[in-house]
């Protein structure tokens, strides 16, 4: 589940990249914010990177994490998981997948599924020039079922 050191270097390298492409101003703050959430695979909110970031940056804010993870969403750079009922959550990994939630302790895990593709799905949306998908299954981890009685 731990994402090699290399694969984080490289996303933070593409991300300073495309901010520098985009125009957005690369700060040593920013960039702290961004690696918290390079390095997992938890789709952390921004509560939980808050928390992690505020021991090396004890000035930093809740409301500035929240708003630089805002920008780094409207400008592309991260991506954000949607679920119903709780605080939206993130992701830094720009790879077409699909996600699971458990219903109860609210982990986000990826689902990389190929059949679960656009030409299968055959929405009805002529409406719309439809620039991507991503689709949210919803139900018990391992760990929840085990419990649930
Ligand atoms: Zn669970
Ligand atoms: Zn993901």
């Amino acid at each position: 589940m731990n994402i090699p050191n290399k694969e984080i270097e490289k996303r933070v390298e593409g991300f300073i990249e495309r901010s520098k492409d985009l125009g957005l101003k690369v700060t040593p703050q920013r960039i702290a914010i961004y690696k918290e959430l390079a390095k997992t695979e938890e789709h952390p909110s921004t509560e939980m990177i808050y928390n992690n970031i505020k021991d090396y940056y004890p000035n930093i804010s809740l409301t500035t994490v929240y708003r630089t993870l805002e920008t780094f969403e409207k400008m592309g750079l991260i991506s954000v998981v949607n679920v119903l009922y709780h605080a939206a959550r993130y992701d830094a990994n720009l790879d077409p997948h699909h996600h699971i939630v458990c219903v109860k302790c609210r982990k986000i895990e990826d689902v990389y599924n190929e059949s679960v593709s656009y030409s299968n799905l055959k929405p009805e949306l002529d409406d719309y020039e439809v620039l991507g998908y991503s689709v949210l299954f919803n139900g018990l981890c391992k760990d929840c079922s085990k419990t649930k009685s």
